[in-house]
């Protein structure tokens, strides 16, 4: 495959935008090379501006789950467009789909839309911090729910009592309020209570992790954490900006049949569009302005173009009854392949998967939180990668991703991968 054209315009993207791109991991950082610049796209393909065809497993970090350019999303799209973009007023649209998206959420009575998974997880926890009347928060390593101040806080020794800053920029007053807490062990989050009494205004955290592969919840973590919660007058985020209407038409909730208290969404929610939006029972959404005093606004939000798109994103999943099961379907066959395959090269690898969530790591050892999913060996990861590019297939420029898996590939596009990988296995 041929990168000429690709090159070019990343060469003229470094000109005009700091490191070429809009969000850091397109940059190809991790993996070394040229990012590689899409044309276009349709289904479960990709189209770069070289002319390459590439199987996309990324599919726009998730949203698009039914395939790129779906055909209902891009109509609704189309049509809204013909009637004006953007009012900043009330439409009728924005009601239903908050409607639609209630109704297939459990546990849910209101919900917010706004314009990215970042600003959801940010109002979510404001939202919080003003019903407790707390400060503080625990987030779990590895964990992202975007990147707002309070969430880019790391590990440090000092980790049991106050976070410290992750990136430049991030004041310490910020941190200190973020507390951090290892994802899958609820003894360590059981102590950051106990050392913060009545301090504690909401746990966030991804039901299923995906932003660091995909790590499932042992069994009784989010038993654990609901119960803590509910104990300790402590609100329950649940980060679905990335399993929610993917999992489940409920999201994790559903699946793993636990109540959050707050839930958050982005990626699918809007279709392909930049949407993100927050949920929760009558009395805390009642919490926020015009109604309450924990003020969230947005120019921008509940745009009716990004309403139509997550309007007919949220219906096509909502009708169809064996959406959810098809997409487990697929994705278990993907994952018996990538074992057989891997096994019969030798390969040190674990596989991760919770439904159309999946992710491959080259070390042995089960990936359950940060610390065991960083173990991985990069080096076999960034020629895996590379590999499978040359094979026209497209995995996230990271060892650290999930791979989204969308309803538009078929069961050839699926066999087409596995042999891929037979084939780039034979070279790690
Ligand atoms: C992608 C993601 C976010 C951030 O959403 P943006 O739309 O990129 O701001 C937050 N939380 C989780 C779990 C995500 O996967």
């Amino acid at each position: 495959m041929l990168y000429q054209r690709s090159s070019q315009l990343f060469a003229e993207a470094e000109k005009v935008i700091p490191g070429g791109v809009n969000s850091p991991v397109r940059a190809f950082k991790s993996v070394g090379g040229t990012p590689i610049f899409v044309k276009q796209a349709k289904g479960a393909y990709l189209y770069d501006e070289d002319g390459n065809r590439l199987i996309d497993y990324i599919n726009s970090w998730g949203p698009m789950i039914l395939g790129h350019a779906y055909e209902p999303v891009v109509e609704a799209v189309t049509e809204k467009a013909k009637l004006g973009t953007s009012f900043g007023m009330p439409t009728e649209l924005e009601t239903q789909i908050a409607a639609l998206a209630v109704s297939m959420v459990p546990n849910i009575d209101k919900i917010r839309f706004v314009n990215s998974g970042t600003e959801a997880c940010m109002s979510a926890v404001r939202l919080a911090r003003g019903f407790t009347k707390r400060d503080k928060i625990i987030k779990f390593a590895g964990c992202y729910h975007g990147h707002s101040d309070s969430f880019l806080i790391q590990a440090g020794s000092g980790a049991m009592t106050f976070g410290t800053p992750n990136s430049p920029g991030v004041t310490a007053g910020t941190a200190k309020d973020t507390l951090l807490a290892k994802y899958n062990d609820l003894e360590n989050v059981k102590s950051l209570i106990q050392a913060n009494p009545n301090e504690i205004a909401a746990i966030i955290v991804e039901p299923v992790a995906g932003n660091m592969g995909c790590v499932p919840p042992i069994k009784g973590f989010l038993e654990g954490l609901r119960q803590l919660c509910s104990e300790n007058g402590i609100l329950l985020i649940f980060d679905e900006v990335m399993t929610g209407f993917r999992l489940a038409k409920g999201g994790a909730q559903e699946l793993l049949k636990i109540d959050a208290d707050i839930v958050c969404f982005g990626k699918v929610i809007g279709g392909g569009l930049p949407v993100g939006a927050f949920a929760a029972r009558e009395e805390i959404m009642n919490y926020l302005a015009p109604l309450g005093p924990v003020y969230q606004a947005g120019t921008l939000s509940g745009n009716p173009l990004a309403m139509a798109a997550g309007k007919a994103m949220l219906e096509s999943l909502n009708n169809d009854v064996a959406i959810f099961q098809r997409l487990e379907e697929k994705t278990a066959y993907l994952e018996a392949g990538i074992h057989r395959v891997l096994k019969a090269n030798n390969i040190v690898y674990t596989i991760n998967r919770v439904g159309s969530m999946i992710s491959v790591h080259f070390d042995a050892s089960p990936v359950v939180d940060f610390q065991t999913a960083a173990k991985g060996d990069n080096d076999t990861f960034k020629k895996f990668f590379h590999g499978l590019l040359k094979e026209g297939i497209y995995i996230a420029p990271s060892a650290y991703e999930t791979w989204f898996i969308t309803d538009a590939l078929s069961y050839e596009d699926l066999d087409f991968t596995i042999n891929a990988i037979d084939t780039v296995s034979k070279t790690l």
